[in-house]
């Protein structure tokens, strides 16, 4: 039993000009139906990365969405079956916050709620609240790394379901960071026939082989569009995972050049900025786009405990993305080794 003295805890916070400093902190509000969690660890997302070069000024709270931890705290009027000392991801974004009566929660679309709790900080940090609706506990197998993991693999997860991916269909993946990667072991582990995927360095491609990839190529503008033709003859693939994003309009121009008339592709990328899109090819070609984001409750099961089976089915070698794992402590330093490509990183992790 961990005695919770609820004064300031250490949190990183960026000072606006892109620098995290690890200070003393406000403890995290606890707010009506909160548990608390001791985080153990914390991704650094590409979104993190855009978010801390677009900041200008400081931040209040810490960010980090991609969490593992243990619960030290539940409601007193919780009633389900999560324990304090359960290790668990989680969904600190959606069904974390949720109010769970709305339209949107409703049907599990959590990450829409129109009445969430307020904002109460993320993994960078050393503790959380979040509601226990959106902790999900990971299984034995899995140590902490593999709990930081669920969030990108349950983004992936998402995706697929929420375009109706069926087994058989080729796909084409674009990028293969993190997200193009944990949609690399998704389409394995949901039944693709043949999975091609696009990296730009050289840990990437070896990694996309690693989770699955029946093909991988460069990121030369035409590659992966010359793969998808040649081994559909010539009619492009079922579906393109977009993972890129960016400011750039290339990604979705060449999902778009991929994929086969009638077929899909779906958005994971986060695009920053108006990009400039021609719709005709597309209008043509009757594509279907499907932007997606986060994470849901489908048909009773939330993306979550999907990507915690795929995680725990020791299939698929996603732990490997992990690249470095750096204290709370020396958190500027893990920046730094994930924006510095070179540096060979794919993964950084916050370790605790
Ligand atoms: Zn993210
Ligand atoms: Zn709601």
């Amino acid at each position: 039993m961990v005695l919770v003295i609820r004064n300031s805890i250490f949190g990183a916070l960026d000072d606006g000009s892109g620098n995290y400093f690890v200070k003393q902190i406000e403890f995290p509000e606890v707010f009506d139906g909160a548990a608390i969690i001791d985080i153990k660890a914390s991704g650094i997302c590409g979104s993190d990365l855009h978010m801390t070069n677009e900041r200008i000024e400081p931040q209040t709270i810490p960010s980090g969405h991609e969490i593992a931890g243990e619960i030290i705290e539940l409601p007193k009027s919780y009633t389900g079956n999560l324990a304090i000392g359960d290790r668990v991801a989680i969904d600190n974004i959606g069904a974390g916050k949720s109010c769970n009566n709305c339209y949107y929660c409703n049907y599990g679309q959590f990450r829409h709620c129109v009445n969430p709790s307020p904002e109460t900080g993320g993994g960078f940090s050393q503790f959380i609240t979040r509601k226990p609706s959106g902790l999900f506990k990971i299984s034995d197998q899995m140590d902490w790394n593999d709990g930081a993991l669920v969030e990108p693999m349950a983004v992936s997860v998402h995706g697929f379901r929420f375009a109706n991916f069926l087994p058989g269909e080729t796909v084409a993946i674009v990028g293969s960071s993190t997200i193009g990667l944990s949609s690399i072991a998704v389409a394995k582990s949901f039944g693709a026939k043949t999975i091609i995927a696009s990296a730009k360095y050289h840990q990437q491609a070896e990694a996309a082989k690693n989770m699955g990839a029946d093909i991988v190529v460069s990121s030369e503008p035409g590659e992966l569009e010359n793969k998808c033709f040649e081994i559909t003859e010539g009619i492009g693939v079922d579906v393109v995972v977009e993972t890129i994003g960016g400011t750039s309009n290339v990604p979705l121009t060449q999902a778009s050049k991929c994929v086969k008339n009638t077929g899909k592709v779906l958005v994971l990328g986060g695009f920053r900025n108006p990009i400039e899109v021609n719709f005709l090819q597309p209008m043509i070609k009757e594509i279907s786009f499907i932007p997606a984001t986060c994470y849901a409750n489908i048909n009773g099961k939330h993306d979550f405990e999907i990507a915690i089976d795929i995680l725990s089915s020791g299939n698929h070698p996603y732990k490997e993305i992990v690249t470095h794992q750096y204290s709370l402590e020396d958190i500027q330093e893990g920046f730094k080794t994930a924006y510095d490509k070179s540096s060979g990183s794919i993964k950084v992790h916050i370790m605790q």
